[in-house]
């Protein structure tokens, strides 16, 4: 290992062990828990406290042995910019290290077509860049449709989209603007948020699942984001002679539970039966009015978002099968909004499961809402605080 990692390393657990393992600690019980001298610990708080990502309490810490002054995250400082496209339109917003919101702003964009995609975004990023007088971090987060790799940041294809070329999205946006570009997929970073500002117990292993015009999952271990391009759990083949999905096979999970495969059940059962959803029989059938009629206990709408749930618990039963996480979670745009949906899909995943599997498993409803993308698409840059303030610059341990 390199020098410069190892000093990297300690910034980081320094930072870790005042965010999440200890409570106001002082640098004597850091040094103990880290197994660091206290020398070296001080070295490390004074430098980021240089960098205002932690501060020190003004009350001493009481009780036995020598006080220290207790040591907290500076959550108001640091400003991230983060951006997150759904259906032609930008959302943006700049949060703090606490991911409490400062400002939001969109942008529309007329067509899908690459460019004009790319052009919004930009504007975007330079109007909100604009208005904000606060410390901003030097980047910014971005949660863009499509099969992202991580490294390049280029986006390989987005089937809903229709974007079949690749889109070098982080070089066109670091080109135009000088700073760093961190892209995520929208709905991986709705995962972050969730795990991020959600509440959830980050010593456990969880799997977020976003349902919306498409289905992208994220896989936790221990807190930890797997952020490979390389699985992929919308393709995940729930029935072989199911519909035909965007990439080629047949009765994938985004074929089978996305908002597409949600409407075409629904029209398919309205021609079928002139009283299903009747009185809807003239209006535009959405996502959202089928999620707003099933949580107000229309049988229906109830029934649509039952046959998705019924392809999400194979999806589950799978999972739980191969990785046994502790926790999964349903969010995006229609998982966030339904309970019913989610209760559904608990009925369905608990039924094909054994029993100690059900009672270590929980399946939960996602929390983050409309703003859930671009909340973990600026959550997605503050993880990447460190290296863009302190980069390798952290103080030589001995
Ligand atoms: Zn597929």
């Amino acid at each position: 290992m390199q020098n410069d990692d190892l000093e990297f390393i300690n910034c980081a657990n320094v930072l870790k062990a005042i965010g999440t393992d200890l409570t106001q600690p002082s640098r004597a019980q850091i040094a103990k828990h880290l197994g660091l001298s206290r020398t070296a610990v001080s070295m490390v708080v004074k430098k980021l406290m240089a960098a205002h990502l932690i501060s020190e309490l003004e009350t001493e810490k009481s009780g036995r042995g020598r006080p220290g002054t207790p040591l907290v995250l500076d959550g108001t400082h640091w400003h991230a910019i983060g951006a997150a496209y759904s259906s032609k339109l930008w959302t943006f917003c700049v949060v703090n290290l606490n991911g409490e919101p400062l400002l939001t702003h969109k942008e529309y964009v007329e067509t899908t077509d690459q460019d004009e995609t790319v052009k919004a975004l930009l504007q975007g990023l330079g109007h909100v860049e604009s208005k904000v007088n606060k410390p901003l971090l030097p980047g910014y987060g971005i949660g863009s449709p499509g099969l992202i790799d991580p490294k390049s940041g280029t986006v390989f294809r987005a089937d809903d989209m229709g974007w079949t070329k690749p889109l070098p999205l982080k070089q066109l946006v670091e080109e135009a603007t000088g700073k760093k570009a961190y892209i995520i997929n929208r709905y991986r970073a709705n995962g972050v948020a969730e795990l991020t500002f959600g509440g959830h117990d980050l010593t456990k292993n969880i799997i977020y699942l976003g349902v919306g015009t498409g289905i992208a999952g994220s896989v936790y271990l221990e807190g930890t984001l797997l952020n490979s391009t390389k699985y992929r759990f919308g393709h995940m083949v729930i029935d072989p002679h199911g519909p035909l999905c965007g990439c080629g096979q047949y009765g994938c999970l985004q074929a089978m539970a996305s908002e597409k495969a949600l409407l075409t059940y629904a029209r398919k059962r309205m021609k079928e039966d002139s009283t299903f959803l009747t009185a809807y029989a003239d209006q535009p059938i959405t996502a959202k009015l089928l999620v707003d009629l099933a949580e107000g206990g229309d049988p229906h709408a109830q029934s649509c978002l039952s046959y998705i749930a019924s392809a999400l618990g194979i999806a589950i039963l799978t999972l739980a099968n191969v990785i046994a996480p502790d926790e999964i979670v349903i969010g995006g745009p229609i998982g966030d909004a339904s309970t019913f949906l989610v209760d559904e899909v608990r009925k369905a995943a608990y039924a094909h499961l054994l029993d100690w599997q059900v009672s270590s498993l929980k399946i939960s409803k996602g929390s983050q809402g409309d703003y859930g993308s671009v909340l973990g698409a600026a959550a997605f840059l503050l993880e990447q605080k460190m290296e863009l303030l302190l980069g390798e610059g952290c103080p030589v341990i001995s």
